[in-house]
Parts: structure tokens; sequence; C-alpha cells
């Protein structure tokens, strides 16, 4: 039996991405297809595999009603993805979904939700495994060099800063290390801003240029040098076997599982 798989967020950059793995994959099957601005549409067109007589919904709701499926997945904006797992959950699918800019209490209601339905939903704010292997290292490489500054650089169009990816990494680091806020005696901000975001004690710093795709860098200074370890994905297509994975996984899972590594690592 083929895992039947919805993507909301059909007509975006990564949605249709996801789209093109779903139909590369052996044991999945497109059931659906969620986007408003694109409802009414072919999700193949759309994704440029032809048309898969598989009509985009407006809503997640609504492809929910038109196709049985054994999962959603979800790659839309911070505004729309808490509505759209809450409905799947409702509905009684599991979810993998890679949206960043959730807050702390809606990814607990989504566990609390999940939980309560016996149901599994996978999020992960980096979907590649280099950057899931980058952000490990950062985390590992902290506790001995213990001055961290994270820079992170997306895409121009990219609506959340800093990016989920640069928040898990903070998170990370403060979990190997405990909480090290490292102050300059003095320190004085000229321009509001310049030191960048601060999240567990650790500096973050996003840059959004044209042209970009996804990339990190985490520098760790010590006496007398520096370590700075990057990760690029130069192309989406660079997120999707994490997606794959995660799909494939979510039957095996309850609540909320947040992170690639926790499917990777863990026992
Ligand atoms: P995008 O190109 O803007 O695509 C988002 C799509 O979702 C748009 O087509 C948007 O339509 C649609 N949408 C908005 N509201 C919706 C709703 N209620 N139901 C269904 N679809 C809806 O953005 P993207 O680059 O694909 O990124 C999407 C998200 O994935 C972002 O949060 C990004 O940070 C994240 N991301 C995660 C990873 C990872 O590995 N976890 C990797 C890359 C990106 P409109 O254009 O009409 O708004």
């Amino acid at each position: 039996m083929k895992i039947r798989v919805i993507v909301s967020g059909a007509g975006g950059k990564m949605g249709r991405e996801v789209v093109r793995a779903v139909c590369g994959a052996e044991d999945m099957e497109l059931a659906g297809a969620a986007d408003p601005q694109h409802a009414g549409g072919d999700a193949g067109i759309l994704a440029g595999l032809g048309e898969l007589g598989v009509p985009v919904a407006s809503s997640v709701k609504e492809a929910l009603t038109k196709a049985d499926a054994d999962c959603v997945v979800d790659f839309t904006t911070p505004a729309a993805a808490f509505g759209n797992v809450m409905e799947a959950l409702e509905a009684g699918k599991r979810v993998v979904f890679g949206t960043t800019g959730l807050g702390e209490s809606e990814l607990s209601e989504i566990d609390r939700v999940a939980r309560a339905k016996d149901l599994g939903v996978i999020h992960a704010p980096n979907f590649a495994i280099g950057a899931v292997l980058m952000m490990r290292f950062a985390a590992e490489a902290a506790r001995f060099m213990e001055h961290v500054e994270i820079i992170e650089l997306h895409h121009d169009q990219k609506k959340d800063a800093p990016s989920g990816t640069a928040i898990k990494t903070a998170e990370m680091i403060w979990e190997a290390r405990g909480e090290k806020k490292l102050e300059i005696p003095g320190e004085m901000e000229v321009i509001s801003g310049s030191r960048g975001g601060e999240h567990r004690g650790i500096r973050i710093h996003s840059v959004r240029l044209p042209g970009l795709v996804a990339h990190q860098e985490v520098i760790l200074g010590h006496v007398g040098q520096t370590l700075t370890i990057r990760h690029d994905s130069l192309d989406r297509s660079s997120f999707m076997p994490g997606v794959l994975l995660a799909i494939r996984k979510v039957r095996e899972v309850t609540g909320l599982v947040y992170g690639l590594e926790r499917l990777l690592f863990d026992a």
C-alpha cells in the first residue's frame, strides 16, 4: 500500500519540490494538494510534471474532504501552518511540516493535540542532512569554544527571521553546554540591531539577499582562533530526502517530534 500524501502549499517553492519528490517515490502517491492562490489548478502542472489529475484545493480542510490521505505535508507560511496542522489532526491525519516561524506555544499545542489523538507530527526547521550535521557539530564544538555567533543567510522572500534553523541551532548549543551569555564590557550599539538578535544567550544575525537559498555559518571563537562551521543548501532538492524520510517515519511516532536529528540519531 502506497502512502497517500496531501501537499499543503503545493504552489510554493517548497511545495512544488515536495510534489515532485512524492511523485518520484515508489512507495508514495500524491492524494491531494492545497494552495489558495492556485485553487482549481492541477498539482502536476504547477510542479512541472504535466497533468496528474490531482486538483489543487483552496484549503487543507477542502483537500481532506476531497481525498483520502495518510499524511499531510505543509510548507506554507507562519500564519497559515498552525491552522493547517490542526485541520489535519482534527481529521485524524498525521503531519509532516517544514514551515518555520511558529512559536513555542503553538508547537506545544500541536504536541498536545497530536498526543490526545494518538497521532504523530514531525517538524524540522531544516530537512537537509548537511544542516542537521552542521547543527550537531556546532553544538559539540560550543562545549569547548565558548564564544559563538550564528549567521544565517536566506533568499529575499523568506518571511520569518531569524530562521528556524538558527533558533534550533541556538537551542542545541544551549542543551549541550547550558546558558553562557557572553557580555562584552562597555559594548554599545550605535545603530540598534547591529549585534543581531539573541536566543538562549547566543547572537543570531539574519541576511536576506536574492540568489540565496538557505545557508548558515556558526562561528566559534576561543583564544587566538576561530572555527567556522558552514552549511549551504544550493537547491531545494537538498531538503527532499529528509522530507520523504519523515513521511515514512511519521507513522511510527506519537506527538510532536521536533528536528530531523531525532529520526537520524535517536535509537
Ligand atoms: P513560498 O514559496 O512562499 O510558498 C508558500 C506557499 O504556501 C505559497 O504558495 C502560499 O500561497 C501557500 N499558502 C499560503 N497560505 C496557505 C494555506 N492556508 N494553505 C495552503 N497553502 C498556503 O515559501 P517556500 O519557500 O516554499 O517556504 C515555505 C515554508 O517552508 C517557509 O516557512 C520556509 O521557511 C520553510 N522552509 C522550510 C525548510 C525546511 O527544511 N524545514 C526548507 C525551506 C523552506 P500565497 O503565495 O498565496 O501566499
